[in-house]
């Protein structure tokens, strides 16, 4: 794919995340020099199955089993904690890692967890669904200039300063509003930072100028995590995550220009998500847990059970509005094998008015009726199918329907979690 374009790929879910796009970008990989993350934190998580072995990647970019360039910039966050464990799994594996991580990006500190998990148990039914791991405080201190940033870790006076003037006021807040007990101190917070400095040391740089420096010279990749459908701004606020997720968000956080980019849109077969919000095609039902048990369903970063449901083709068309994707990849096809009839949704109805479009007004979006089409099931195993000639006539019939409803090149057709189970057309 990459030989075809000289331009930067960006692979992006058009749904609610948990597509697929690690298996993806750990495929694609090896045609690239650089593999980066630009968005979310440890919120996101990439399941790959490498050597047989299933692997759960939430700040290391995908392209690590590849033995790639990687790179994290300053659009994502991390848990210096969740980061270091990561690395130890690679020791282990003896996988060479080749990471670099912007200065600018912040740091997710301990008080953002406790803030997440108490605000989110305050909100009761109305919580976002956060998986409670900080990013959205980590966010909110970045967006509102107090955060702490990788580059702090590299100057412990600056950083003791900065922790001297934060910590109070967290605590007090956590404390006094939320009613948590803090059980570290400022001296300890500090320390642990010096230590994960000593060790992130020879990680850190400016990212953001070398990819610049490379655009147009070397193949770059870049992951994105999350999906449209969880963009702050455009997907199903406040249902959704603290940052951008869309490919235009790409350039402000990865520092570079706005160029043109050639961008993989990854739709799962059908839809999931996790947490709370509108899921018009949701199936409450045996047909609902029949997904579930055999996509398995579950969350890689928290471990709950993904809500399932048909596809949502309006929210398709939509992802592709906002992204413009130049190819296709769906996945998970194989899940779909065991039924007879397969619904997709095509339009809504809301009141009395049809339409096609995803509404602007989440709570328009709550009353959507899903108007289904029904594609004939092809009941066979497809996991071992390597060609698109040998996939049953159904098949080929439910992902050319797909394909043909945004008029993009269908490159990739996942039949299962492996790196080989992969059609590439
Ligand atoms: P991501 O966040 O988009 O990278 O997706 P996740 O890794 O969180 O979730 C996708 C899950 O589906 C993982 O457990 C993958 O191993 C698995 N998976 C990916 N592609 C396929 C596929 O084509 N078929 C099946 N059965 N599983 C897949």
């Amino acid at each position: 794919m990459s030989t075809q374009f000289n331009r930067p790929t960006i692979v992006v879910g058009a749904q609610w995340g948990d597509e697929g796009k690690g298996k993806l970008v750990d495929l694609l990989a090896k045609d690239f020099d650089i593999v980066g993350r630009f968005n979310g934190g440890n919120n996101a998580g990439h399941t790959i199955i490498y050597r047989g072995e299933q692997c759960k990647l939430h700040t290391i970019p995908s392209g690590v089993f590849q033995r790639k360039k990687l790179v994290i910039t300053q659009g994502a966050v991390f848990d210096p904690e969740v980061l270091l464990t990561e690395i130890e799994f690679l020791q282990k594996h003896r996988i060479p890692l080749d990471l670099l991580i912007d200065y600018r990006v912040h740091l997710v500190m301990p008080y953002h967890k406790l803030m997440d998990g108490a605000s989110e148990a305050r909100k009761g039914k109305r919580a976002a669904g956060s998986v409670k791991v900080g990013i959205g405080f980590c966010y909110e201190d970045r967006n509102n200039r107090a955060g702490i940033r990788v580059e702090d870790l590299l100057y412990p006076m600056i950083l003791k300063e900065k922790i001297a003037a934060l910590f109070p006021l967290k605590k007090a807040i956590l404390e006094k509003v939320y009613g948590v007990r803090v059980t570290f101190s400022e001296t300890e917070l500090y320390e642990r930072l010096i230590f994960f400095s000593k060790i992130l040391k020879k990680y850190i740089g400016d990212a953001s100028t070398i990819l610049r420096k490379n655009v147009g010279k070397k193949k770059i990749l870049f992951e994105g995590a999350m999906a449209t459908m969880l963009d702050s701004s455009f997907g199903t606020y406040p249902y959704t995550v603290a940052n951008n997720t869309l490919v235009s968000s790409l350039f402000i956080s990865a520092g570079i220009r706005p160029c043109p980019l050639h961008v993989l849109g990854v739709i799962k077969a059908y839809t999931t998500r996790v947490g709370h919000g509108p899921f018009p095609t949701e199936q409450q039902n045996e047909q609902g847990k029949t997904l579930q048990q055999y996509g398995r369903e579950v969350a890689a970063t928290s471990g709950r059970i993904r809500r399932c449901g048909w596809l949502d083709l309006p929210i398709i068309r939509y992802a592709h509005s906002l992204n413009r994707f130049s190819a296709l990849a769906i996945t998970k096809l194989d899940v779909l094998s065991v039924f007879d009839t397969i619904p997709v949704c095509v339009s809504y109805q809301v009141g009395k008015k049809v339409i096609s479009e995803f509404p602007a007004i989440t709570h328009d979006y709550a009353r959507c009726v899903p108007i289904y089409i029904y594609m004939k099931g092809w009941k066979k195993d497809i996991s071992k199918v390597r060609t698109f000639k040998e996939l049953p006539a159904e098949a080929k019939a439910y992902v050319r329907f797909i394909q043909h409803s945004l008029s993009v090149p269908l490159k990739f057709i996942s039949v299962g979690a492996e790196r080989n189970a992969t059609i590439i057309l």
